[in-house]
């Protein structure tokens, strides 16, 4: 097995793949198995991230609170205007992050619904 760039994007990818792995480029005549463990990986890959990015935006509020905490001489003074948006903007992407999520998730559970599934696709859900 050698390693090449895709044409594409340019990462690097096995010889023997006939789709890339990351952009999709097709390398010679793909079956619609190998297109569904594509799609079954990016969906995978697209749900591991926006669990981090969710941790992510989790730590920021927290951190905001902190700021409020600090802001407000532990919750017994005024606090500034800074820690609320910090904490707004970051209780919003957390919305929109958990709303992704769960069109994903409802993608894969649809994905996995399918009978006629090969172990490589099984594998990759
Ligand atoms: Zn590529």
């Amino acid at each position: 097995m050698t390693v090449f760039a895709c044409p594409e994007c340019n990462k690097k990818i096995s010889s023997r793949a006939a789709i890339c792995s990351y952009c999709g480029y097709q390398l010679r005549d793909v079956t619609e198995a190998d297109l569904a463990v594509f799609r079954a990986r990016k969906l995978r890959d697209r749900i591991y991230k926006l669990n981090m990015v969710s941790y992510a935006v989790i730590t920021v509020f927290i951190g905001a609170f902190g700021w409020y905490w600090w802001d407000s001489g532990g919750f017994s003074g005024a606090s500034s205007i800074g820690p609320f948006i910090l904490m707004g903007l970051a209780a919003s992407a957390y919305l929109v992050v958990r709303a992704l999520l769960f069109r994903s998730r409802q993608a894969q559970r649809s994905m996995r619904a399918k009978r006629n599934m090969s172990s490589e696709l099984r594998r990759n859900l």
